[in-house]
């Protein structure tokens, strides 16, 4: 069912199947933390994910997504690069950052979420970047309120972001509605004053993920068409979740824990199971 916007109202069955679809990318994402070191290349990851997320059941949402095509399973973001990097041939070194970003699809319901990891020891201010933005996300998510509205998300992430330094929050590329497809209204920026945008209903379903550089926002993309880099060649990082409300709480699907034990620790009920 569409509301008004084009906002697709997911119904508490569909919301289960996106939990699988979602559990299937958390778990992807987490063989892929334990798979990531120095010396594998990224095109080995991409490998790992599809054979995982396909013995899971689930098909690739990435693979031949858009155009052109996106060729693989996962997106492979390193150093400077943000989003939408191309897995390869290219072999990830010691102090390196990969965000990794994954999606997957159950029965029709699609699950999305990214992050950033560390190859092996890497530098202060790329440890800083990665905590500063995925805690970004968390305080973007617990921010979110049956009843609230949608910038309400997009401000609790550029306050954070804001409050620990001058860093670039990407203004280009947006989280978005999630459900029977990849990618759907409405868009969920991560910058924007409160209490603006679509009403937060229960049903609906989104993804949050703040895009942060240790520099500028300003970003190119790569002669492959896909690839986002930032233009001064600071280092970025990428944090997503897919995630719903019910009525007794913030439900994080693509979170292995639902996101309680963030949830809680910012004081946000969890509303999950
Ligand atoms: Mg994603
Ligand atoms: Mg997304």
């Amino acid at each position: 069912m569409f509301r008004e916007r084009g906002i697709e109202i997911k119904t508490p069955e569909q919301i289960e199947r996106m939990r699988a679809a979602g559990l299937v990318v958390g778990r992807t994402l987490e063989l892929l933390r334990s798979s990531a070191r120095a010396g594998i290349t990224t095109g080995e990851l991409d490998a790992i994910a599809e054979d995982h997320i396909r013995s899971s059941g689930a098909v690739p949402s990435f693979k031949g997504y858009s155009t052109p095509p996106f060729p693989a399973s996962i997106c492979a973001s390193v150093n400077d690069e943000v989003v939408h990097g191309i897995p390869g041939e290219r072999v990830l070194q010691d102090g390196d950052i990969i965000s990794i970003d994954c999606g997957a699809i159950v029965d029709g319901w699609h699950g999305d979420a990214a992050i950033t990891v560390a190859i092996g020891s890497v530098s202060e201010e790329a440890l800083e970047l990665m905590r500063v933005t995925e805690e970004s996300l968390w305080r973007g998510l617990a921010a979110a309120r049956l009843g609230g509205r949608l910038t309400d998300i997009s401000h609790a992430v550029e306050s954070y972001v804001r409050s620990q330094g001058p860093y670039g929050i990407l203004e280009d590329y947006v989280g978005h509605g999630i459900g029977s497809a990849m990618h759907q209204p409405p868009n969920v920026p991560n910058v924007g004053r409160p209490g603006r945008g679509p009403k937060l209903v229960q049903g609906m379903a989104l993804a949050v993920e703040p895009m942060v550089a240790a520099g500028s926002q300003d970003n190119v993309v790569l002669e492959d068409d896909w690839t986002v880099a930032t233009q001064d060649g600071s280092l970025a990082a990428h944090f997503e979740h897919t995630f719903t409300l019910t009525p007794r709480g913030t439900w994080v699907l693509t979170a292995l824990d639902g996101g309680r034990a963030r949830l809680e620790s910012l004081g946000v009920p969890y509303g999950g199971d």
